[in-house]
């Protein structure tokens, strides 16, 4: 479905930069491009018109403003280099311009005013990408991805985003959506024309259903991990005063700071903004005021811990190894196993004990022993135990790994290559609940036109992820998160 209209935008972020872009798109994107940009190799007297865009070549110019007949000198806003691609070869599957100019917010607004004083409107936000969706250019999942893309706050992100992107998600929905609607069609014919073509064999539909959940369950599955990706995995670190509970945390914090904002100048302001843990973003529950004070129960800092555990999705608890466990980390435990909180066991201090100094000390009261044997306890193997040391930094790759297997613990993730957002994962789950249904009813000997039913239910469901059939609200949605430009 083509646009009538054309719209236009500053691509790129807000502020000055070396270079910016102004993309147009639309019908009239090539003869406002005309309007506006006259080509180096033109002379200021020759009319702009006379220059024909060609598709997928870089053209380089003046941005000048359409003097009409009246004025003797034409004036330039700004030397550019113009890229036109022809639809449906562009990103919006329209004719398309892309003005690659100097990164001045001046040159930026005075380019765009241009193109909108010939006829171009002001895009709305992701509109581009959805011009792209709307044109069939990309499904719905390849236009989240771009959102994820953009967004992602670590490298893994990224990556996931662009396969993603580059159709992996899709393209698994679609087969499955494709054995389904083989199914679909076969148990219509059989009801249609049940002398020719017959029922199916129950074990049939059975093995064609459990396929595609077995399937949908590896997609869905990928949300949990899809989740921790885009939105930060949030962690609390707990432990008794002293534990070394702001030195890991500072650890955690520099160790990113170090690879991250090598920049001088530049530091981080706020814990609220994710850590990079092997790409994972984790955002880190201030439990700073957890120190030692002069009152008892302050000490202990039962609240703060109380409400960070609460908060967090994985929480460390921190042992000082020198002192071992005792009364705070029983009071600890009693939390974690009311909260359900999956947690790692970390023992700190290690450039102080060695590998032999531990045993006695740690031996665990009961509700600490309950809560080591339980599965929240990860990593789940009994013997293994983290062992760290905030201050010598030893160990910290090892917890690390331990959170990063914490937010990404499926295959699934890494064998389809992207996650599921909230909205796809939910349909997801909707479409094997319909399946499940089917496959009860089927089991269960109803008529295969009931069968029919719950499958044209999931399949719609299927049909809402990749954006074949979608409302126009969920498409305002989903665009609403992107920027103007995009
Ligand atoms: P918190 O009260 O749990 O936040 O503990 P801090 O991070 O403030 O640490 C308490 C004290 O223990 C500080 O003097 C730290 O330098 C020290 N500390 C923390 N971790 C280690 C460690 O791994 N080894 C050694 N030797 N000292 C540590």
């Amino acid at each position: 479905m083509l646009q009538d209209d054309t719209i236009a935008a500053i691509s790129t972020a807000p502020g000055v930069g070396a270079i910016a872009i102004v993309r147009l798109s639309g019908p009239q994107a090539f003869s406002i491009a005309q309007k506006i940009f006259l080509p180096r190799s033109f002379s200021s007297e020759e009319k702009n018109e006379k220059w024909l865009p060609k598709s997928h070549q870089a053209t380089i110019g003046y941005i000048r403003k359409n003097d009409g007949a009246a004025s003797i000198t034409p004036e330039y806003v700004d030397e550019v280099v113009l890229i036109a691609y022809q639809g449906p070869n562009s990103y919006t599957g329209e004719d398309l311009v892309e003005i690659n100019c100097h990164g001045s917010p001046i040159v930026t607004r005075e380019i765009l005013t241009l193109a909108l004083t010939e006829g171009a409107r002001l895009a709305q936000k992701g509109e581009f990408t959805k011009r792209g969706f709307l044109s069939g250019r990309l499904d719905l999942t390849q236009a989240e991805a771009v959102l994820d893309l953009i967004h992602s706050k670590t490298e893994r992100q990224s990556h996931l985003a662009l396969s993603a992107l580059k159709g992996a998600l899709g393209d698994e929905i679609k087969s499955v959506r494709g054995r389904l609607m083989e199914l679909t069609t076969r148990l219509v014919a059989g009801i249609d024309f049940p002398e020719e073509v017959g029922e199916l064999d129950i074990s049939d539909i059975e093995k064609i259903v459990a396929d595609a959940m077995t399937r949908l369950e590896t997609l869905a599955k990928t949300a949990r991990s899809g989740r921790y990706l885009r939105e930060g995995l949030k962690l609390a670190i707990v432990g008794r005063p002293n534990a070394g509970k702001s030195s890991l945390l500072n650890a955690l914090l520099n160790f990113e700071r170090a690879i991250v904002t090598d920049v001088p100048g530049t530091t981080r302001d706020s814990i609220e903004e994710p850590v990079d843990v092997n790409g994972v973003p984790v955002i880190l529950i201030d439990t700073a005021g957890m120190r030692a004070t002069e009152d008892a129960v302050e000490q202990i800092g039962i609240e703060r811990s109380n409400k960070a555990i609460d908060e967090a999705e994985l929480v460390v608890l921190l042992v000082d190894g020198e002192k071992g466990v005792g009364a705070e980390e029983e009071v600890i435990a009693q939390k974690l196993l009311a909260s359900g909180r999956s947690f790692l066991y970390v023992i700190n201090k290690f450039d102080l004990i060695g590998e032999d100094g531990f045993g006695e000390k740690l031996k665990a009261g009961p509700l600490l022993e309950k809560a080591l044997e339980s599965p929240l306890r990860l990593p789940r193997q009994a013997d293994l135990k983290i062992i760290i040391s905030a201050k010598t930094l030893a160990g910290l790759e090892d917890l690390k790994k331990h959170i990063e297997r914490f937010a990404i613990n499926d295959q699934s993730l890494q064998e389809l290559g992207g996650s599921l957002n909230q909205r796809q994962g939910e349909l997801c789950q909707k479409s094997l609940a319909y399946l499940a249904q089917l496959k009860t009813a089927a089991q269960a000997g109803l008529p295969q036109d009931c069968l029919v039913t719950d499958l044209r239910s999931a399949l719609d469901a299927l049909d809402e992820i990749s954006g074949e059939t979608v409302t126009e609200e969920v498409i305002t949605e989903v665009f609403a998160n992107f920027c103007i430009g995009k």
